[in-house]
């Protein structure tokens, strides 16, 4: 019971009034001030725009589905919500997937890879993920390839 509140020293001429407009249209993208947990926030490597791809696949039949974009406020939402939240480059605006074509991502887990700068969003994919109407981004898509094997005999000398 003998815990004082310590008198904090009140730096007076700190200026609270800078204007932020600075920062309002770009995502975040210092560790410091971060709406993530700590070590999430302390390993995301994002680029300049403060994103970080998001590589979103279904949870059951490992489906592909779609390569989206997330700032930390993004990636926030979708770890706490159960719904997929982007953050749209162009419109430069958070875009939760399925709020108007109805083609939710429900949220099953979330990983990030080896070095910090991609995201794997496993998901219940509601409908097509992709605007166009195919189930994947990629369906239809294919590039002419050649394609490579894995030799049968081995490295033998
Ligand atoms: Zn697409």
């Amino acid at each position: 019971m003998s815990e004082q509140p310590a008198p904090a020293p009140v730096p007076s001429a700190v200026p609270v009034s800078a204007p932020d407009t600075a920062r309002a249209g770009a995502p975040a993208a210092a560790h410091n001030g971060s709406v993530l947990p700590a070590d999430v926030a302390a390993a995301l490597k994002r680029d300049g725009a403060g994103l970080v791809a998001a590589i979103v696949q279904q949870f059951d039949t490992n489906e592909v589905l779609m390569l989206g974009w997330m700032d930390d406020e993004a990636l926030r939402r979708t770890m706490t919500t159960g719904r997929v939240t982007f953050y749209s480059r162009s419109r430069q605006e958070y875009w939760r997937k399925g709020d108007t074509s109805g083609h939710v991502q429900w949220v099953k887990s979330v990983a990030l890879d080896c070095d910090g700068d991609a995201l794997l969003v496993r998901v219940d994919q509601v409908g097509a993920a992709c605007h166009t109407g195919t189930r994947t981004c990629f369906d239809g898509r294919g590039l002419s390839v050649v394609a490579g094997e894995a030799s049968v005999t081995g490295n033998a000398s």
